[in-house]
């Protein structure tokens, strides 16, 4: 009885002290996390190596039993909160940190002659013994958790959709899988005796059940959002399990010019009328910039169109470096951007002949010399009702500007209140 309570007792405490590190992650970052199943690592192995309790049903080691079962669940938590990609890290980190350590006990071993010291021998063939252990309990957890992902995403179509139950059936079967072969290893190496496989093995469903039961209610009260990749028909790679991380990117480049990595037009389509409407509920004005840049097609002749590209990037972040927090900046088209800014017209007018001034100032190396821009403006709901009369507006003041001799802004409130328009 005592016996079972000290490891219960060793359950609660590892469980409530990874689980804080775990749920903190986003403050203290995650490899704090990794640092810490990492140590926990050393100690499993050494205590599954030589440190037994004798229960009724056997002999078993709580480091395979609370520490391993506990490393396999908190991995499945990665999995679920995270993504594989964050899995692979930890188990590629183990497995290289453990052969290291091999290999350089190997080195001392060989070439060194340690002092003997009273009560201080160290015992090297210990060592070996541990890293070989090691070494064979990180490829099981390698492939320990391929299988346990592939379980846990399986059983939510085959067996049971439950998470808890996804959660319990995944770790059971790893955790049998695992306890033969590491009890193989284990008995070569040191000859422990049959009852500590069937021990064990009795004491890792019993752990499955537990941490099951602890994740379970960690993802239910602690951390609730949970956005799930599912997974089809993935094998045994984790990379072919990293769903979520090429997700994220995917979402990231959605909407961005690849050229300049500004907005592009099809986020100008979308927000443009979300801002027009932000707008008239705060009953502010809001302005639209149309800038074209001048005489393109000349620079793209006498340069060559990559040289033009680079010259539309330049403009591009001297634009973005000139706007306004605020400021929302698009790439609409070839050569022109569109310029959303919370402002009446002559806030307006004053942003846009700065960055006017700013684009005229910037010399582009390729060319030798500078480029010029000309902007044409019109206000919301001063000059326009909806989006696309906002557009035509700004684009006829656009046309008037170039009109004009280009290199200028000019404002679509200004034209309207000169033909009499209020
Ligand atoms: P204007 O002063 O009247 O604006 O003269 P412009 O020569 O700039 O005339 P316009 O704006 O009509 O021409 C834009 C040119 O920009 C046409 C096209 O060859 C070029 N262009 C459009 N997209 C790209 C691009 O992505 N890269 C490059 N290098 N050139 C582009
Ligand atoms: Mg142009
Ligand atoms: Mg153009």
């Amino acid at each position: 009885m005592t016996g079972f309570l000290v490891l219960l007792a060793q359950a609660v405490i590892y469980f409530a002290a990874m689980a804080v590190i775990f749920r903190f992650r986003a403050a203290i970052g995650i490899g704090v996390f990794y640092c810490v199943l990492g140590a926990m690592h050393f100690l499993e192995t050494y205590l599954a190596a030589v440190f037994f309790i004798q229960l009724p049903f056997g002999l078993i080691s709580p480091g395979s039993t609370v520490m391993f079962a506990g490393k396999l669940a908190f991995f499945l938590l990665l999995y679920i909160k995270e993504d594989a990609e964050s899995m692979r890290q930890p188990v590629y980190g183990l497995l290289i940190g453990n052969i290291l350590m091999v290999a350089l006990a190997m080195v001392l071993r060989v070439y060194s002659d340690p002092a003997i010291l009273p009560g201080y021998n160290p015992d090297l063939r210990f060592l070996d013994q541990i890293g070989f252990l090691m070494i064979w309990g990180t490829v099981l957890l390698f492939v320990d958790l391929i299988a346990l992902v592939v379980i846990y995403e399986r059983l939510g179509t085959l067996v049971t959709n439950t998470i808890p139950g996804r959660i319990f059936v995944s770790l059971v079967i790893v955790l049998s899988f695992d306890q033969a072969f590491f009890y193989a290893g284990l008995h070569l190496l040191s000859g422990v005796p049959l009852s500590a496989f069937y021990g064990g093995w009795i004491a890792k469903i019993g752990a499955a059940g537990f941490f099951s039961l602890m994740l379970t209610l960690y993802l239910h009260f602690i951390e609730t959002t949970a956005i799930h990749a599912r997974l089809h028909g993935a094998v045994d790679v984790f990379d072919r399990l990293t769903y979520r991380h090429r997700y994220e990117k995917l979402v990231e480049r959605v909407g961005r010019d690849a050229l300049t990595g500004l907005q592009d037009r099809g986020r100008f389509d979308t927000k443009g009328p979300a801002i027009l409407q932000a707008a008239l509920r705060s009953e502010l004005s809001v302005s639209l910039m149309m800038i074209d840049i001048d005489h393109f097609k000349a620079i793209n002749d006498q340069n060559g169109h990559p040289q033009g590209d680079k010259i539309i990037r330049e403009v591009a972040d001297t634009i973005m470096g000139t706007k306004r927090e605020a400021d929302e900046l698009f790439r609409y088209g070839g050569e022109e951007f569109a310029l959303f800014c919370p402002e009446t017209p002559p806030g307006a007018m004053a942003l846009a002949e700065r960055i006017r001034a700013a684009v005229a100032a910037t010399r582009h190396p390729a060319l030798g010399r500078s480029v010029t821009i000309s902007v044409g403006l019109a206000t919301f709901p001063a000059d326009a009702k909806d989006l696309r009369e906002l557009l035509m507006r700004a684009d006829a003041a656009l046309y008037e500007a170039k009109a004009l001799g280009r290199n200028r802004v000019f404002s679509a409130t200004a034209a309207g209140q000169r033909s009499g328009r209020g």
